[in-house]
C-alpha cells in the first residue's frame, strides 16, 4: 500500500494518515512532522527551515527531496507508506517520479482531499496539537483548550505556530498557487481518488478506505 494524501493545509492529511498507517499497517511518513522535529531538536535543518514554516511558505525543493529520498530509501518504507505533504511543488512530483523509479515503485495511489478555504481557516485555527506524538484535536469537537491536558497522554495541547488566521491564509496562497496544479501531473496516469473532506473523520476515513479498495480491484 503505498499512498500519496494530497490536498490543502487543514483538510484533515494528518488525522487521516495517523488513522490509515495504524488501521493499513504502514508508517505514516508526514514533511511536516520531520520538519517539525529538526525545529524542535535545534538541527541545522530545523534552523533553516523554522522562519520558512512560520511565515507559511515552503521549504526549498532541493532540502524537500533529499529528504524524501533518504526516508524512501529506509527498511522502514520497504512495505509501503502513507506519504503525508510530499510533492507540494511540480519539481517535487517530478523527483517524486525519479525516486519510485530508482526504487522500483510503480504502483502507488494519490488520495486528493478537498475542502472549501472558509471551512479551512475555521478547523485550522481550532487546532491544537499533542507536542508529544503529534496527534490532532479540535477546539470545536473535542472540547479542548490550549495548555489543556491532551486527553490521551496528559502532556499540555499547544497550537502550531503556523496556525495563526494570517499565516493559514498564506499557506491557502500557495496551496491555490503552487500545489494544487501539481494533481494535473498525477490526473493523466489515473492514480488519483478524489475525496471530500468536509464529513466527519469517520465518514472520510470510510470513503478513503472504500476508494483504495476499489481501485486496487479495479
Ligand atoms: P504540514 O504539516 O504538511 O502542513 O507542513 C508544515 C510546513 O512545513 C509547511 O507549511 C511548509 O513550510 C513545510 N513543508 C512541509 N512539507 C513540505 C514540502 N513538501 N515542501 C516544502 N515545504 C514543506
Amino acid at each position: 500500500m503505498r499512498v500519496l494524501l494530497f490536498g490543502p493545509p487543514g483538510v484533515g492529511k494528518g488525522t487521516q494518515a495517523k488513522i490509515l498507517s495504524e488501521e493499513l499497517g504502514v508508517p505514516h511518513i508526514s514533511t511536516g512532522d520531520m520538519l517539525r522535529a529538526a525545529v524542535a531538536g535545534g538541527t541545522d535543518l530545523g534552523k533553516q527551515a523554522k522562519a520558512v514554516m512560520d511565515n507559511g511558505n515552503l521549504v526549498p525543493d532541493d532540502i524537500m527531496i533529499a529528504i524524501v529520498r533518504d526516508v524512501l530509501a529506509s527498511a522502514r518504507a520497504a512495505r509501503g507508506f502513507i506519504l503525508d505533504g510530499f510533492p507540494r511543488t511540480l519539481p517535487q512530483a517530478q523527483a517524486l517520479s525519479r525516486i519510485f523509479a530508482d526504487l522500483n515503485i510503480h504502483e502507488f495511489r494519490v488520495v486528493d482531499i478537498s475542502a472549501d478555504d472558509e471551512e479551512i481557516i475555521r478547523r485550522l485555527s481550532n487546532r491544537l496539537v499533542c507536542p508529544k506524538d503529534g496527534r490532532i484535536f479540535s477546539g470545536e469537537t473535542d472540547g479542548v483548550s490550549p495548555g489543556e491536558p491532551c486527553p490521551l497522554c496528559g502532556t499540555p495541547l499547544t497550537q502550531r505556530d503556523d496556525d495563526r488566521e494570517q499565516t493559514v491564509r498564506e499557506r491557502l496562497k500557495i496551496y491555490h498557487h503552487t500545489t494544487a496544479p501539481v494533481i494535473h501531473y498525477y490526473k493523466k496516469s489515473g492514480v488519483v481518488l478524489s475525496i471530500n473532506g468536509t464529513g466527519s473523520v469517520d465518514d472520510v476515513k470510510r470513503e478513503i478506505k472504500l476508494m483504495l479498495r476499489q481501485s486496487h480491484t479495479a
